[in-house]
């Protein structure tokens, strides 16, 4: 039979297409919009004046090394910019590292409640996925590397991982590293590092300097406030960043983009603004949220999971009443967690916003 329509490689139809945040509410309010783990204080004026300005340049392709932004990284860091490749969000990334190093036949593992962009790269690759159990919504190094077989070429972790907000030590990311074979990438996607006030964390830098089998990706999206300007960056092995930097577009940031996130990385004093404000607001949200007898996830991170298990009410039905009262959520069904709903920590009124009509809700449903 010849087919009648162009047919997509094996794997692809077996994708769920990534389901966005919501944004938008009925009725034309004002949402308090907590679905996607944005930052309340938004970018560094600093990153808005040089997005304005690289405004005045758009005719001329930007530079497809993104030496500022590589460079003003490992300024802060203190990282050497070759190792560093950047992308259009850490998305990008995830998917070249994918792509890089998966093909059919081959198996890459990542944990049940994982962040769920792992899963499309793999498949997206005709690569198979083996998900890994956690323990008590954690990471569980043993589960995964109970899950290694010889096919087995790419481990993805988020660390603090999202939704759960959970993280492991670094102890606990060593071992792991220690236990995989060597032509195993490991991923480490830092994501929300920057929220991490534990002694015990580290995003992950010093292993992959040290590995030649290790690759941290980290984001502008969330602490620096630049989701909508997509830009991600990885610290490589030197082998890991020439694969990288052979396949990623050749222009695939924009020249605003490179100019912004150079400005917002040297700005310190707004991403430690942006990580008191969440550490202020984290503790109180988790608090009202226990005290309204919702069980919570603890978190790191700049987002909050909590559950209807044993309380009146249910996920669903929270949301949309929320919904109805301008808050947005996220739901987190296609995580394995039906039941769970997730926060963002917000502004001061709308983290008051969301944990009064989560409290009017409950009342309803009691
Ligand atoms: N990793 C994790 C764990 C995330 O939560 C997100 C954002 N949802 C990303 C990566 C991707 O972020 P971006 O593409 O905006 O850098």
């Amino acid at each position: 039979m010849v087919a009648t329509a162009p047919i997509a490689r094996p794997g692809i139809l077996d994708i769920e297409a990534y389901v966005p945040g919501e944004s938008k509410v009925p009725g034309g309010i004002k949402p308090a919009k907590l679905s996607s783990n944005e930052t309340p204080l938004g970018p560094s004026p600093k990153a808005v004046e040089a997005y304005r300005a690289a405004a005045c340049e758009l005719e001329r392709y930007p530079d497809g090394q993104a030496t500022l932004l590589r460079n003003a990284i490992a300024r802060r860091y203190g990282l050497d910019p070759g190792r560093i490749v950047c992308g259009a969000g850490s998305d990008e990334l995830l998917g070249l590292l994918a792509r890089g190093y998966l093909g059919p036949g081959d198996e890459a593992i990542y944990t049940t409640h994982g962040f769920l962009v792992y899963r499309i790269a793999i498949l997206t690759n005709g690569a198979t996925p083996v998900v890994a159990p956690e323990s008590d919504l954690r990471t569980d190094v043993a589960a995964i590397l109970s899950r290694v077989t010889p096919r087995t070429r790419v481990v993805f972790i988020a660390n603090p991982n999202n939704p759960t907000g959970t993280y492991i030590p670094i102890d606990e990311v060593r071992r792991l590293r220690a236990g995989l074979r060597d032509d195993i990438l490991l991923v480490l996607d830092a994501a929300y590092a920057e929220y991490v006030g534990r002694n015990d964390y580290e995003a992950g830098l010093e292993l992959v300097a040290t590995t030649p089998n290790t690759v941290m990706t980290r984001t502008f999206s969330k602490i620096y406030g630049l989701a909508g300007l997509r830009i991600g960056w990885a610290y490589c092995p030197p082998g890991v960043a020439d694969v990288l930097n052979r396949i990623r577009g050749p222009f695939n940031l924009s020249a605003p983009a490179i100019a912004s996130g150079a400005a917002a990385i040297e700005d310190v004093a707004h991403m430690e603004r942006a990580r008191r404000h969440n550490d202020e607001w984290r503790p109180w949200v988790e608090r009202e949220l226990d005290k309204l007898g919702l069980t919570v996830t603890e978190s790191v991170a700049n987002f909050v999971l909590f559950h209807f298990d044993g309380t009146e009410g249910n996920a669903d039905d929270a949301d949309s009443y929320l919904k109805s009262q301008g808050v947005i959520l996220r739901k987190v069904g296609a995580y394995g967690l039906p039941n769970a709903l997730r926060m963002t920590i917000g502004s001061e009124n709308d983290n008051k916003r969301a944990i009064a009509a989560l409290a009017q809700y409950l009342k309803g449903a009691a």
